[in-house]
């Protein structure tokens, strides 16, 4: 029997998650904003609730795609009443591994299952169906979210128990900030030396300095000079922070991470929270008064 899927928070990348969901599950959005379910619901054919509760009444499965664990927790709790024993939660936020275990636990006790199922590709991937998925908890409801992630996934990885992929997630995109901000620097460097940035580019994309920051996000969004807003600066200053608690309680020095977690602290004050991550880079130009290009 295929399930019933309730989606909630269409934002950046969760509109076009659902928008592969509705192509191959009997699909119900909710969105704190309902202007925006009542828009993706017109244009792609699914369901759209008044509120969550008939969201959860209706769903065997309920997706949340949430700026982080604070959200998922206030709209799982806020419906305490209507779960029910044999539906699931899969969690696409980038979230709090520790939060996760205690959400897991909390729903465990209404016979509601709970999967970390964060992703990785962006909103490019997420159009294309082509995300990464990354799940955490028990094998049979990890069999089960992996049906349900399916449509906008390219490759779907069963990490460990709940919570470890959430970390997973979290250590990628600290990889991802350290990377932008020694990107950033290395390249401004170049360029008041009076190297043009695409040549520098060509040759460490050609060498081992090379990156996902050289090869795409730079030559797209930073030597264009578009600046696009796909991820949220404060949504990667978020997964940092995760990062480093991960790190914290392992007992793992975090010096790397610790200073990209600084510097997107800074930025993100200075730039607000509409910013994109790669603007992180406007900030390096500015401190050294040169734009790369
Ligand atoms: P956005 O900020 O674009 O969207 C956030 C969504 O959450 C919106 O639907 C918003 O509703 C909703 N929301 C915010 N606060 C609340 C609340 N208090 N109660 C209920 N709903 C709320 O974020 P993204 O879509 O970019 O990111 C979502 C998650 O996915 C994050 O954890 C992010 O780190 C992760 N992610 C994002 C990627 C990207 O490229 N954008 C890539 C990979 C992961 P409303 O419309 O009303 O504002």
């Amino acid at each position: 029997m295929s399930e019933r899927v309730g989606f909630v928070g269409l934002g950046a990348i969760g509109r076009p998650m659902a928008v592969h969901l509705v192509k191959a599950f009997d699909t119900m959005v909710w969105n704190r904003t309902f202007d925006g379910a009542q828009a993706f619901a017109q244009e792609n054919g699914s369901k759209v609730a008044d509120n969550l509760a008939e969201l959860v009444s209706w769903a065997d499965v309920v997706i949340t795609c949430l700026p982080t664990s604070v959200e998922v927790r206030e709209v799982l709790e806020s419906v305490a009443g209507q779960w029910r024993i044999g539906q699931l939660v899969v969690d696409a936020t980038s979230g709090d591994p520790g939060e996760s275990r205690s959400l897991a636990e909390w729903l465990r006790q209404k016979g509601v299952g709970f999967v970390d199922a964060p992703v990785s590709g962006g909103t490019g991937g997420a159009e294309a169906g082509e995300l990464t998925s990354m799940l955490g908890g028990e094998t049979a409801e990890v069999e089960r979210a992996k049906l349900v992630v399916a449509p906008y996934s390219k490759m779907i990885v069963h990490v460990g128990p709940v919570g470890t992929a959430h970390a997973l997630k979290a250590v990628n995109n600290a990889l991802l900030a350290v990377n932008i901000q020694a990107a950033g620097e290395g390249l401004a460097a170049l360029v008041k030396l009076g190297v043009r940035a695409q040549t520098a580019l060509d040759v460490i994309n050609a060498s081992s300095g090379r990156s996902n920051v050289s090869e795409n996000l730079i030559p797209e969004r930073v030597i264009t000079r578009a600046w696009p807003r796909t991820f949220r600066l404060a949504l990667l200053d978020k997964d940092v922070g995760i990062a480093l608690k991960v790190l914290q309680d392992t007992g793992v020095p975090a010096d790397a991470i610790g200073t990209a977690k600084q510097s997107l602290a800074a930025a993100r004050a200075t730039l607000g929270e509409a910013a994109d991550h790669v603007e992180l880079i406007r900030e390096i130009e500015k401190a050294a008064g040169v734009e790369i290009q």
